[in-house]
C-alpha cells in the first residue's frame, strides 16, 4: 500500500531534474503522474520512464508553458479527463536568467517572474477549483535558498521569495477546504540548471559541484532524490497539519 495509491499528481517542468525526481518518487509510491513541460516530446519520454505501481495507474506527458494562462488551465483539464482527477500539484517549472542588476534586462526580469510566479499562480488557480470541489488537494511550490538573496539573481531571488509569500497566503485561503500548500527551498541540487550555471561561469561541472560541496555544512551537493523525499512527505496525508510552510532542503547551506 503506497502513500499515493489512487492519487493523481501533476508536476510542472518535470521532463528532467528535480521535477523528474519528484515525479518518479510519486510514481514509486503508487500515483498516476502527469509530467508537464515546455517540450511535449521530452515530457512524454519522461512519463514513459516512470514506474507503474498498482492497478489502473497511468502516466502522461503534456506540453505546457505554465506562464500561459490558457495553456495552464487546458493542461489541468486534460489531466483530469485523461487520469480521472487531480490531487497533487507541484509547481516546479523554472528558469534562470542571471545578471548583476545594472546588466539585467527587462525581458529577463519579466521572463523569470512569468515562469516562477505567474506560472505557479496559473497552475494553482486552474487546479484549486477541483481541489475545493473535492475538499482535498496538496500544493507544493519550489522556492530556493536564493530567496534569501544571491548576487546576480535579483529576478530569481525576488520570484522565489514571492513563491514563499504565495505559499503562506494559499495556506490561509485554501486551508478551510482541505488543501495544504507548502514550499521547498532547495540549496545546490545537481541538475541541468546548476550545470548551466557552471558553464556560464566557465567552470568544469565536477569542479563546480566539488566547490559547492566543500562550502556546504554536510559536505556534499544535493540530488533530485533529496528534494523528492521531502516532497513525498509534504504532499502526503501524514503532513495534513502542515501548511503555509517553506522547508529548506539545503544541507544547512543557508546557515552559512
Ligand atoms: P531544470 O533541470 O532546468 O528543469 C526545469 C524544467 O522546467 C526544464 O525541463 C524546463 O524546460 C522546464 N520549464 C522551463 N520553463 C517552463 C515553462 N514556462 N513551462 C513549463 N516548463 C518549463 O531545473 P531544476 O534544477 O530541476 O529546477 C527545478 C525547480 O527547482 C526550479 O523551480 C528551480 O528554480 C528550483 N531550484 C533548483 C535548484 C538547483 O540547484 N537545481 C535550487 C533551488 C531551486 P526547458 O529545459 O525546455 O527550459
Amino acid at each position: 500500500m503506497g502513500r499515493y495509491d489512487g492519487r493523481v499528481a501533476v508536476v510542472t517542468g518535470a521532463a528532467q531534474g528535480i521535477g523528474f525526481g519528484i515525479a518518479t518518487r510519486f510514481a514509486e509510491e503508487g500515483a498516476s503522474v502527469a509530467i508537464l513541460d515546455l517540450d511535449g516530446t521530452k515530457a512524454a519520454e519522461a512519463a514513459a520512464k516512470l514506474p507503474t505501481v498498482g492497478d489502473g495507474v497511468k502516466h502522461v506527458g503534456i506540453a505546457c508553458d505554465v506562464g500561459n494562462t490558457e495553456a495552464a488551465s487546458g493542461a489541468v483539464e486534460k489531466v483530469v479527463s485523461e487520469l480521472g482527477g487531480i490531487h497533487v500539484l507541484v509547481n516546479n517549472a523554472g528558469i534562470t536568467r542571471d545578471n548583476l542588476l545594472f546588466k539585467l534586462t527587462e525581458d529577463d526580469w519579466d521572463l523569470v517572474m512569468n515562469v516562477h510566479l505567474k506560472g505557479a499562480f496559473n497552475m494553482t488557480k486552474a487546479a484549486q477549483k477541483h481541489f475545493v470541489e473535492q475538499k482535498y488537494g496538496k500544493i507544493l511550490n519550489l522556492s530556493s535558498v536564493s530567496a534569501l538573496g544571491n548576487r546576480g539573481q535579483a529576478n530569481y531571488s525576488a520570484a522565489k521569495m514571492g513563491v514563499q509569500g504565495l505559499t503562506r497566503t494559499l495556506g490561509i485561503e485554501l486551508g478551510p477546504f482541505g488543501i495544504n500548500t507548502n514550499a521547498i527551498a532547495p540549496g545546490f541540487i545537481a541538475t541541468e540548471m546548476t550545470d548551466a550555471t557552471a558553464a556560464r561561469l566557465k567552470m568544469d561541472v565536477d569542479e563546480f559541484r566539488k566547490l559547492n560541496a566543500e562550502a556546504n555544512p554536510v559536505k556534499r551537493v544535493g540530488f533530485p532524490e533529496d528534494i523528492a523525499a521531502a516532497a513525498a512527505f509534504l504532499c502526503s496525508d501524514e503532513a495534513s497539519y502542515i501548511t503555509g510552510q517553506t522547508l529548506y532542503v539545503d544541507g544547512g547551506a543557508k546557515l552559512g
